[in-house]
């Protein structure tokens, strides 16, 4: 079976084209290379000969997505491309509202004509906004208000796929729909060939492991003063490869005519001060820390609720430490501490 991958290039994309192509899929991977990485792609290429094909394109092109789907008969889109910073997207909203929302426009639409039967999205935490204390963790049935325009426009993208969902099965031909809302995804692949590498990169767990190798001088906590146990923001952090391992479960539990929804975390929050510490745990490095200002669009508190596909999938994170998670991404960073364009790994 060949299943497309958009977004194959990316952190999480690439782990997920990985995992397919070792289950025995076929994989056709689209990406623009815009935050992704040709070197991914490579090093995939070449431990699976002959599995993996890359297309350097847009989702947003729909009459070339189209023509992939039909040409290769794809009915399992996995869509991972998309902008993912909330400081970048309150600076620059229409960006990410072009690039997330209308593209996802697009390739629903190449989905809607080629046929496509199941299709799973990358939604995120930020969906949920600033919820009340009350809904933490936060469960799928949990008021969606986003408070930054990356949220925004990802909710948008959920509020199409269920609104064509909804017409495909009232239509008599049903399409699969799961939008996965991930909270912090961190760590790497066990097996070292794929790790991540954001340029810039914004996400905490890879700045911290930055400081810690010394390419970077110290990490800035942006805000002491939230409503949280030490002042710091919590989120919930979970693995790249259980992230994967949720969507390979729910693509092969999909139903003609189904609309799921699921939080993919582990259920435990954790401080900025805490990812910290764990990060100088798992180094046994020294790591500066310096005091920083709030950071615009950032909820104080983001714990799942991960009940949900626990109990229809039987899915649970199996790591469930920041240490375990930094510790897997630290290996990789030390092999490649200037990421995929340091040579490293092979040519
Ligand atoms: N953060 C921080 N310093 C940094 C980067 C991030 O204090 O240099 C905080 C950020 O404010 C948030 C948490 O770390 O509370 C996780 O941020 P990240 O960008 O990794 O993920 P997000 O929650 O935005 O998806």
């Amino acid at each position: 079976m060949t299943i497309l991958v958009t977004g194959g290039a990316g952190y999480i994309g690439s782990h997920a084209v990985q995992r397919l192509l070792r289950d025995g899929h076929d994989v056709v991977a689209i990406d623009t290379l815009f935050r992704g990485h040709a070197r991914a792609m490579h090093l995939l290429a070449r431990a699976f000969p002959g599995r993996l094909t890359f297309i350097h394109a847009d989702v947003a092109d729909r009459a070339l997505v189209e023509g992939i789907l039909r040409a290769r008969g794809i009915r399992d889109v996995l869509h991972f491309a998309a902008m993912a910073y909330v400081g970048e997207s309150v600076e620059e909203p229409l960006r990410y509202y072009r690039n997330n929302t209308l593209a996802s426009l697009a390739l629903i639409e190449a989905c809607d004509r080629a046929q496509v039967e199941r299709l799973v999205f990358s939604s995120t935490a930020a969906t949920y906004g600033e919820p009340d204390a009350s809904r933490i963790p936060i469960r799928e049935d949990c008021p969606q208000h986003p408070i930054n325009p990356y949220g925004a426009s990802k909710l948008a993208v959920e509020r199409m796929l269920a609104d064509w969902c909804a017409s495909r099965a009232r239509a008599g031909r049903p399409v699969a729909v799961a939008c996965l809302r991930y909270f912090n995804v961190a760590g790497s692949d066990a097996s070292g060939l794929l790790g991540e590498d954001h340029h810039p990169e914004t996400h905490l767990v890879p700045l911290v492991l930055q400081a810690a190798v010394g390419v970077r001088e110290a990490i800035t906590i942006f805000g002491a003063d939230y409503p949280t146990p030490d002042g710091t923001c919590v989120r919930d952090y979970i693995h790249v490869e259980d992230l994967v391992e949720a969507h390979i479960r729910v693509l092969g539990a999909l139903r003609p005519g189904e609309w799921r929804a699921y939080n993919l975390g582990t259920g435990r929050g954790a401080s900025v001060r805490e990812v910290i510490d764990a990060c100088r745990r798992a180094t046994g490095r020294e790591i500066t820390e310096r005091a920083g200002a709030r950071r615009p669009g950032d909820p104080p508190e983001l714990t799942a609720d991960p009940g949900a596909i626990a109990r229809d999938l039987g899915w649970k994170a199996r790591v469930t430490s920041i240490e375990d998670m930094a510790a897997s991404a630290w290996r990789w960073m030390l092999a490649h501490p200037r990421g995929y364009d340091d040579g490293a790994g092979g040519a």
